[in-house]
């Protein structure tokens, strides 16, 4: 399998499209990986030291049928010559999404939980062994976020202020852990009052007081959108040529536009925007939704 490749991870200057008052940019981690693309691959590579180091044979893992986490691991543990078991919430589908098409076809076993059961996160016994290393859903954790701090090594310019969009915020405390002095971090929340982000971001910052989320850009909640959404996604692909998922990157996009439209960042400050990856999932849209595929 290939191997991630973080020199594709260029910066793309979208400053035109948000109206040229900000230096404003585009991390394009979208690009770095086939399928562990975006942040998946950041958060999960010292998960998979760890395994390896400890010698465990099988990560197991939880999400839902779009999961990118969960194709992401999959691919990150075959290629680790590690085994994968993935808990997917609800029951087995007669039909797969393309998300767990691709999982199995990596070699991972799905195991489908009632969604009481997935909520508690119990973990089927024959699961419960030694040889087994449990990732929490969304690579959530301190293993997760000194991972994605490592994002900082492909950000080689100065940027005031860094903006990335937020499931479990893993990604948004590992930045925040790294980031250079006088950087800001802020996080767009995709889920809908999701108020206790703040105290798991928390969690795995300690007392940093370099970042901020934000509630108000979910457009529905998770994995919802409106028409407007879809547009802003379309155009935004149109001019800047980037296109962007359903879920996280095309929420983050279109508040960057409303906060800008709003004089929320001071005129001199320069914007980095994080494409955290995602793409795959766009595959759950109605066809022709979008103007691209991926
Ligand atoms: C998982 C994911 C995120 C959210 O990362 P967290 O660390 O859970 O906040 C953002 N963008 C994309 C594309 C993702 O797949």
């Amino acid at each position: 399998m290939e191997s991630i490749n973080p020199r594709l991870a260029v910066l793309q200057d979208v400053s035109d499209f948000y109206g040229g008052r900000h230096r404003v940019e585009v991390l394009r981690l979208d690009r770095v990986h086939p399928i562990i693309s975006g942040n998946k691959w950041f958060k999960l590579r010292y998960y998979i030291t760890d395994a390896l180091q400890k010698r465990k044979t099988t990560i197991v893992t939880f999400g839902g049928a779009w999961s990118n986490h969960i194709v992401a691991t999959a691919a990150a543990a075959a290629e680790a010559g590690l085994k994968a078991t993935g808990i997917i919430r609800g029951e087995e589908p007669r039909k797969y999404s393309l998300t767990l098409q691709k999982a199995a076809e990596l070699g991972m076993q799905l195991l489908f939980q009632s969604r009481t059961d997935y909520r508690n996160k119990t973990v089927p016994a024959i699961l419960q062994n030694e040889n087994t290393c449990i990732i929490p859903e969304g690579g959530y954790g301190e293993l997760g976020a000194a991972g994605a701090g490592t994002i900082w090594e492909l950000i080689e310019e100065p940027f005031d202020i860094v903006c990335c969009a937020c499931g479990t915020g893993t990604m948004l405390a590992g930045l925040a852990l790294s980031a250079p002095p006088h950087t800001h971090l802020t996080g767009v929340s995709v889920l809908k009052s999701n108020h206790s982000l703040q105290e798991e971001v928390t969690a795995l910052t300690g007392t940093l007081a370099n970042w901020k989320l934000l509630h108000d850009f979910h457009n529905g909640g998770y994995a919802r959108y409106n028409r407007e959404q879809i547009d802003f996604m379309n155009k935004f692909y149109t001019a800047t040529g980037i296109p962007s998922d359903i879920v996280y990157t095309g929420k983050l996009f279109m508040a960057a536009t409303q906060l800008i439209r709003h004089n929320y960042f001071p005129e001199d400050k320069r914007l980095l925007l994080i494409h955290s990856g995602g793409l795959q999932g766009n595959a759950s849209l109605p066809e022709n939704t979008l103007l691209y595929s991926q």
